[in-house]
């Protein structure tokens, strides 16, 4: 895949905004029977804010963008996933420091800090049910050389795999036993994330 530049940033996450307005009402359904049905609207209002700070800093670096994208997310999404997701972004674009372009292996790595970034704010690991079990495999897939297309399979995967788990972190934790059957909201849109580092992503 080519280089990912300030523009490739933007682009993907105007892929990615595209799809949570899509896929709002069905966020929101999923955070209905084990949250506080609010999870489409938050992403909704945090993606839209960063499309604006985006437009309105233009950064010029990958590594500013995600930073600038992060910081936009945290400071507009109340729910928990805006710091989670915000600390992601920031944090990935941190580790890209200010090079002009990343290639595979160096987005890889830096999506690697971003997630390792998640899991020390969230406390949250591979199978508590959360938005780690689809980052993780992606960042996987990802470090094995595979192509956005396969990271988006393997976040897919992971967020599929939260349907039969018992939740251990965040408001569906407090359900216990009662979450199995249920997707997590969170994972399903880190999924939605994913995808849209493809270019065919809706
Ligand atoms: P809130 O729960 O505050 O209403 P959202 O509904 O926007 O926030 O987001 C909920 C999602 O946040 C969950 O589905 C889960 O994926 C994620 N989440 C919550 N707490 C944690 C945590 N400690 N670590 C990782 N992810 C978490
Ligand atoms: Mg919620
Ligand atoms: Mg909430």
């Amino acid at each position: 895949s080519p280089a990912l530049t300030a523009a490739g940033v933007r682009d993907w996450l105007q892929r990615f905004a595209t799809a949570v307005d899509t896929h709002a009402s069905d966020l929101t359904d999923l955070d209905r029977p084990i949250g506080d049905s609010d999870h489409g609207v938050n992403l909704q209002r945090g993606m839209h804010a960063v499309l604006a700070a985006l437009d309105a800093a233009e950064p010029a670096t990958p590594g500013a963008a995600l930073v600038k994208a992060g910081s936009t997310l945290v400071s507009t999404v109340g729910g928990a996933s805006g710091p989670l997701l915000g600390t992601l972004l920031r944090r990935t674009g941190k580790a890209l420091g200010d090079a002009e372009s990343a290639d595979g292996p160096a987005f890889a790595a830096a999506l690697r800090a971003g997630l390792d970034a998640v899991v020390a704010l969230g406390g949250a690991h591979v199978g508590d049910a959360t938005l780690v079990d689809a980052l993780a495999p992606a960042v996987e897939a990802l470090e094995a050389g595979g192509s956005a297309q396969e990271a988006a399979d393997a976040a897919a995967r992971g967020a599929a795999s939260t349907d039969e788990l018992v939740a251990r972190k965040g408001r569906a934790s407090y359900l216990g036993e009662r979450g199995i059957g249920q997707r997590d909201p969170g994972a399903a849109s880190i999924a939605l994330l994913i995808a849209a580092l493809t270019e065919d992503a809706s």
